[in-house]
């Protein structure tokens, strides 16, 4: 077919690899447990789940385009002021709004080695250039990043805690970056993880945003708090961005039960304890058992562990494909540069003890 007489996506768009999601099934497994897209295996908080329950006899109703209730709820839980935040549908879309924001074609975007793979799509579809900069030992690096800094740099993305990686940027470190950083780049801190991390030298990046002009943070409802399905996501922003988001986003582009069921989350602290505290129990215990078999792990501070199967007489693809069978999914990441390794989800207690059981079967130990 002739190319010029039907309608061409911009530019940058046919370059995308499409983001693709974890799996979720295992076939002829008997029960299956689905560890390969972070997802909290305590579910959303019970008040959150009748808060959205609930709208659903409204839903001829639209929302409230400026999701007061939402940007009021977290407000408070965060201690920040509710007109220097906007909602949006997951943080995916608080990331795709950003780059639409800030970025033209011909623009550069950084973001690290292995990091989250939305930046790199959502920089292409603005057709803008993505500059992918090298980690060290994993980790997101400070110096690598501000060495890649060019005139057409207008947005830096650091997700940290990272995923897949699950390794995170010191407080110093991330300061010293920002430090570096020309006034008109947009430094974008996800800090989709944050809740999980137990580290002194870790900050979410509050601060951060609070004294500068260049600084966001996004955040989102889709791990800690369990509502991934109902797509919640935030960003913190000086209000110069906050009112160019507010601009261009869909408005209403969080629907009703997000924002009752948001609420309800936001207000429920028990909950969340409860989730980092069955969190720090199986990363701890995982940690243990699969180095135990042999196996290398990237220390994660989030919910999830990056396995490395190089020297343990396995592959990914081998072991993928054998718990698979046993009935647990994990993630390939081959995408995100790691062809030998599995990314596990720290799931109820029965599947992190059932994937070491398979894992040391497997592994003949
Ligand atoms: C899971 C995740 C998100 C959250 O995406 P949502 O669109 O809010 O579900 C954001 N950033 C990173 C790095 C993630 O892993």
């Amino acid at each position: 077919m002739n190319q010029t007489n039907r309608p061409q996506p911009n530019p940058g768009i046919m370059d995308i690899a499409a983001y693709v999601p974890g799996k979720d099934g295992a076939p002829g497994a008997a029960k299956v447990y689905k560890l390969s897209s972070n997802e909290s295996p305590l579910g959303a908080s019970p008040a959150a789940r009748a808060a959205a329950q609930k709208l659903l006899d409204r839903a001829e109703i639209y929302p409230d385009g400026a999701s007061t209730a939402l940007r009021e709820a977290i407000a408070a839980a965060h201690g920040l002021n509710a007109a220097n935040i906007v909602c949006t549908n997951g943080s995916d879309e608080a990331i795709s709004l950003l780059t639409k924001a800030y970025l033209q074609p011909g623009d550069e975007g950084i973001f690290t080695e292995h990091g989250f793979l939305v930046y790199r799509i959502d920089i292409q579809a603005a057709g803008g250039v993505p500059v992918s900069v090298p980690e060290t030992d994993e980790r997101a690096d400070a110096d690598a990043i501000l060495a890649a800094v060019t005139e057409r740099t207008r947005i830096v993305f650091l997700a940290n805690p990272n995923n897949p990686t699950g390794t995170y940027m010191p407080v110093n470190e991330v300061r010293r970056l920002h430090a570096g950083l020309p006034k008109n780049v947009l430094l974008v801190l996800d800090a989709a993880y944050a809740e999980y991390v137990r580290r002194n030298d870790y900050e979410c990046g509050i601060e951060l945003v609070s004294s500068n002009e260049n600084v966001v943070m996004t955040r989102t409802f889709s791990k800690i708090h369990g509502l991934a399905a109902l797509r919640i996501g935030w960003v913190y922003g000086p209000a110069h961005i906050i009112d160019a988001l507010n601009r261009i986003r869909g408005p209403f582009n969080v629907n009703s039960l997000a924002i009752a069921a948001g609420v309800a989350a936001a207000g429920d602290r028990a909950h969340v304890e409860k989730a980092v505290a069955h969190n720090d129990e199986w990363l701890a215990w995982l940690n243990q058992e699969l180095t135990g078999l042999g196996l290398r792990l990237t220390p994660s501070v989030g919910n999830f562990v990056l396995i490395h199967f190089d020297g343990s007489g396995t592959s990914a693809e081998e072991a993928d494909a054998y718990l698979t069978e046993c009935g647990f999914v994990l993630r390939r990441v081959t995408g995100y540069g790691f062809p030998n390794a599995l990314r596990m989800t720290i799931g109820p207690a029965e599947a992190n003890r059932g994937v070491v059981e398979a894992l040391r079967a497997l592994l003949g130990k």
